[in-house]
Parts: structure tokens; C-alpha cells; sequence
């Protein structure tokens, strides 16, 4: 089928599982100039169908997966997808999004569409197999209880296609913990919003994407020429050479402060965190693994034993590491691969253990809460009991499998140990080490990842080279600035990390790579109007699925009226002079 217009397919995929029926629809241009791409088109669709009564596990809630039109091109670091449905992590269940890095999105793309719709729930547990366009609803009985590393493989096999793209939940989804997540070819996953709970409570183990249909450019020239200016610059840069040897665990900083230890109770020290990095970086890190057209490769693949596999990024290495009072990387690395083999965000699942332990240090809970699966700090062993008992859903497994904040609620006890804000888990970031931090916790708590625990050891941004990326004069312009750059990578499709974080693809580059790719030409003012009109919708989206009240539960008060706690925080030095603050060394 031909396409409407050039860089977009134009087009959306629904498919419901509940009547195991599939159809087409336009995406009208207008929505398409407006929101260009990823969780743009999906925050619309969201406004647009989807009504405000929706529980997370209600058939009805949509799973909404969308790329840009520089998605499934040469473009470079273009193989995000934005993934969006109503989210059951924080405890007043709302709209959330997740950024899924990997290769999933661009198959997609070559099956000749933006974005997929999935609704309903299927009578059985099916996988889907979406093959051009075809969409094969295949029983997946024979898949239940299976990890995300068999199902990928044995979908392949039953496809008979080693390259068809699959995204899968393993038994944590299946048992319906509320931060299961999904993963695609064996490394990269959809986390923090309890994806992998949606796909179980619709009875999906699995999409399976491929397609043969190239994407069809405006300008193939200019943009061949635009991608290899733009891949010589991100080659050449310190940073980039940087992200590219040590991968995210460039995000540590130079001095190793201001990450959270044992529950925040105690702060990373310089030398300690440094050492720690280097442990890994010189005795388990084996290779590198890229998403699609990256030419960074920040992935790690870890070699343990003789075992070998990717997936570890810093933030999930500290969640199961310094934050539980584990500083052996061998036991970390086991439990980093039992939650990716079992489809369990690392992070979550490090914020809840660190909770269980801080409680049953302070008597907080007691064996007579937990059972035998009371822990105390840096106990591995007892960490995996706990895992075990949410993804049989057995025991206690039964109430933690709802995350640290549901289950204190639960417990009726906790509740002012538990790591969160809104509901959201806390990154490994101590939210007390920078004022800017804190306020980027507290303004956008769903973009929880890794990325937001940027370091000193990351230069400040080059001066923006267009004025509508400028971060005003004070510090919330450049909070909001800031965050509005990595929206616009996500509507583009682009990684974050690249384009907001480490500044290496501005709005003016994805102008241009726009320009060529389809029949508008794009500058920064657009570009930086889309993503704000995008942040608008989500908050409407918020106020619209979140609870009445938007300031319930804000940050643990402990974190800043225990003068005990506040002092074993190294603070960073801040001024008020705007977002640059963090980097002040
Ligand atoms: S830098 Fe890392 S996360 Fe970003 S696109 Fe490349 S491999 Fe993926």
C-alpha cells in the first residue's frame, strides 16, 4: 500500500483482542503537523477516545504504541518508541508513558504504520504476530510461564524468522505484578509504568513486528547527507566517545555523590562509587549492544561466569546494588538477571527491596508482616525469595507485587519509609542532592529513568543553536526547557539521552532531518510548539485519569525533617542562576 505522504505512514493499526479483529485508520494530516510522532500522536489519541472511567485492567484501556517519521530511517539514534496506556504503578492509577529504546519501533514502521492501537482482552492468553499487514492472533498457552529470553526465541522459532522484532512480558506480567515491564530482544525494555501488567491483564504475551516497506523520504539526498553530517558529529564528540566506553555508567559523576544508599539513608561517597563503577567496567563488562541506527552503542553486555547478557544500565546496577547494601557486583548481576528474566523492572524492584529492608532494620515490619521473607541489608538471598514470591504471586508476593507504596498502604505500615513521589518510585538520584533535581522529580514524576540523574561529569549543554531551545534566565524556564527537548526527541522517535541529555541532535538538526524527510520545511520554532502543545495534553491527561487532588503524597517528609538523614547527604553546590546548576562542579 502506498503512503499518504512522505517521512509518515499516515496511518494507525487497532486491533482488538477481545473480538480478534484488526483495522486501519487515517491519521488526519493536521494531528500528524501538530504532534508529529511518539507520545505526541498518543497523548492525542488519549484526549481524542479515550474515556476518563478507564482502570488500568479494564479491557477497554488502550495500549498505544507510536514512532516518528524519522523512525525506521538512517537517522541517527532514531529506534525509540513511545508507549502509553493507563498506568497501575502509582497508586491512583493515570495516564502514563514509557520511552522503549531497542528495535521494535522501526518494524513497526516497515509494516506501514505509526502507531498501534491494541484494546480488549482476549478470551485466552494469544500472542500477536504482526507481519506487513497481516495480524496473526496466535494462542500462547505454550508460552505461559516462560521467561522473556524463551518466549523471544520461541516466537522466532514458531515464525520461522530470526528477525521478527518481539516485545514480551515473562511471568511477573502474567501474575499481574504492578511494575512488570516488557522487553525486546532480550535487553531493552519498557519500564516504570507497569506495562508488562496491561499485556497480562489482556492476556497478551507478546507482539511479534516485522514488515518489508521502506520508509519513503521527500528529499533521499538531503537527507542521506543531513544523517552523515550529523553521525560524523556525534563520532567525533568527547562525550559521545565517552557514553560509548563506559555506557550510562558515564552518568555517575565524577565524584560519585548524591546517589541514594540503603533507602537514602546514607549517601554515595566519591571514592567508594568510583571504585564501584570501575569494578564493573573492568571485570564483567564483555561487549557493547545498540539500539536501531545508533552509532553509539551504549548498551552493555555483561559476562558473568560464562553467562552472557545485556540490559544493565547504571540506574538498574545501583537499584540492585548500593541501594540494597550490596557492594558485590556477582550478586548484583544475578539479581539484575533473574528481573529481566522474569519481565521485572530492575529499578522498581530495587525500590521496593530497599524499602522491605529499611522497614526490618527499624522494626517497622516485623517476620510477623513479611514471614520469612523479612531481609536485612545486602541479604541476596532473601532478595530473590521476595522476587520469587511476586512473580508466583504467592504469599506476601500477593501485596508487595503492588509496588512499596500500595503495599505500605496495605500493611498499614511504612508508609513514611516508602521511596516515591506521587506514587512514582524515586530514582537512584537522592532528590536532595540538587534543588533543580528535586524540582524535575517534582514536575514531571513519570519521567522516571535514569536519565534524570544526570551528573556533574556530563558537560552543561552547549549554548542552544536556536532561540526557541533556549532555557530562560531562571531555574524552572530551564527545568521546563529542558524537559521539553526530550519530549521532542520522543516525538521524533530520537533516544533522549542523545538529543536532551548530552544536547548532540538539537531541534534545529531534527528540523532538518525533517525538512528532507517530508514535504514541510521544519525550523525549531514548530518543532519546540509541538512538544510543548504535547506536555499540554498529558497534563490534561493527567488531571483527566489522576486522582482529585494533585498534591497528595509528595515527597517523604523524612528525607528532609530527620537532620540525621539531611546531613549524611553531600549536598551539591547550587545557585539560583538557572539549570546550569547541576553541572557546577
Ligand atoms: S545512545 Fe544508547 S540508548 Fe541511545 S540510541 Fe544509542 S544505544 Fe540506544
Amino acid at each position: 500500500m502506498e503512503d499518504r505522504m512522505t517521512g509518515w505512514r499516515g496511518k494507525r493499526r487497532v486491533v482488538d483482542l477481545g473480538i480478534q479483529r484488526a483495522w486501519t485508520e487515517e491519521i488526519s494530516e493536521e494531528d500528524l503537523k501538530n504532534y508529529i510522532g511518539g507520545r505526541g500522536l498518543n497523548g492525542k489519541f488519549f484526549l481524542d477516545r479515550v474515556d476518563s472511567s478507564l482502570s488500568p485492567a479494564s479491557p477497554d484501556n488502550p495500549l498505544a504504541f507510536a514512532v516518528g517519521p524519522l523512525s525506521g530511517t538512517f537517522a541517527p539514534c532514531s529506534g525509540w518508541t513511545s508507549v502509553s496506556t493507563i498506568s497501575p504503578v502509582p497508586y491512583s492509577s493515570r495516564y502514563g508513558h514509557a520511552a522503549l529504546p531497542g528495535h521494535w519501533g522501526p518494524q513497526l514502521k516497515y509494516s506501514g504504520f505509526d502507531q498501534l492501537i491494541i484494546r480488549g482482552k482476549a478470551e485466552r492468553p494469544v500472542y500477536l504476530a504482526i507481519e506487513g499487514e497481516q495480524v496473526h492472533f496466535e494462542e500462547a498457552k505454550h508460552l505461559l510461564g516462560k521467561d522473556t529470553v524463551e518466549t523471544t526465541v520461541a516466537i522466532q522459532e514458531e515464525r520461522k524468522d530470526r528477525n521478527i522484532e518481539v516485545l514480551c512480558i515473562g511471568p511477573a506480567g502474567e501474575r499481574l505484578a504492578a511494575f512488570a515491564n516488557v522487553t525486546n530482544r532480550f535487553s531493552w525494555t519498557g519500564d516504570h509504568i507497569g506495562l508488562g501488567y496491561v499485556f497480562g491483564s489482556k492476556n497478551l504475551k507478546a507482539i511479534a513486528v516485522c514488515g518489508n516497506t521502506p520508509v519513503s523520504l521527500h528529499h533521499p539526498d538531503r537527507f542521506l547527507q543531513t544523517c552523515l553530517s550529523l553521525r560524523q558529529r556525534i563520532h567525533r564528540d568527547p562525550h559521545a566517545s565517552r557514553l560509548r566506553e563506559e555506557g550510562s555508567f558515564l552518568l555517575l559523576n565524577r565524584n560519585g555523590r548524591g546517589f541514594g544508599i540503603k533507602n537514602y539513608t546514607e549517601a554515595s561517597q566519591p571514592d567508594a562509587a568510583e571504585k564501584w563503577r570501575n569494578a564493573y567496567l573492568t571485570n564483567y563488562q564483555y561487549g557493547k549492544e545498540g539500539c536501531f541506527s545508533c552509532p553509539i552503542h551504549c548498551g552493555r553486555i555483561t559476562e558473568i561466569e560464562g553467562n552472557y547478557f545485556g540490559g544493565l544500565h547504571f540506574e538498574s546496577a545501583w537499584s540492585l546494588g548500593p541501594r540494597i547494601g550490596i557492594d558485590q557486583w556477582e550478586k548484583t548481576l544475578w539479581l539484575h538477571r533473574v528481573c529481566q528474566l522474569q519481565g521485572l523492572d530492575p529499578c522498581s524492584t530495587g525500590s521496593l527491596l530497599s524499602w522491605i529492608m529499611d522497614c526490618s532494620e527499624k522494626g517497622v515490619l516485623s517476620s510477623q508482616d513479611l514471614g520469612p521473607t523479612l531481609c536485612q541489608w545486602g541479604d541476596e538471598k532473601a532478595a530473590r525469595q521476595i522476587i520469587e514470591s511476586i512473580t508466583e504471586r504467592k504469599g506476601i508476593g500477593e501485596i508487595l507485587g503492588q509496588g512499596c507504596l500500595r503495599a505500605a498502604k496495605s500493611l498499614g505500615k511504612g508508609l513514611e519509609e516508602a521511596p516515591h513521589f506521587q506514587g512514582m518510585d524515586l530514582p537512584a538520584r537522592d532528590p536532595r542532592s540538587s534543588i533543580e533535581y528535586a524540582l524535575t522529580r517534582a514536575l514531571f514524576p513519570m519521567e522516571w529513568d535514569y536519565l534524570q540523574s544526570l551528573s556533574p561529569s556530563v558537560p552543561a549543554p552547549p549554548a542552544p543553536a536556536h532561540p526557541e531551545e533556549s532555557q530562560g534566565n531562571g531555574m524552572m524556564e530551564g527545568i521546563v526547557s529542558l524537559e521539553r527537548r526530550r519530549v521532542l526527541a520522543d516525538l521524533n522517535s530520537i533516544c533522549p539521552l542523545v538529543a536532551a541529555r548530552l544536547s548532540l541532535l538539537s531541534a534545529s538538526d531534527m528540523g532538518d532531518l525533517l525538512s528532507a524527510a517530508t514535504e514541510m520545511e521544519w525550523d525549531g520554532q514548530p518543532l519546540m510548539a509541538a512538544a510543548a502543545r504535547t506536555m499540554e495534553v498529558e497534563k490534561g491527561l493527567w488531571q483527566r485519569f489522576g486522582p482529585e487532588k494533585m498534591d497528595l503524597d509528595p515527597f517523604p517528609l523524612r528525607l528532609f525533617n530527620s537532620p540525621e538523614e539531611k546531613n549524611r547527604v553531600i549536598q551539591e553546590k547550587t545557585n539560583d542562576d538557572g539549570l546550569n546548576t547541576p553541572w557546577i562542579d
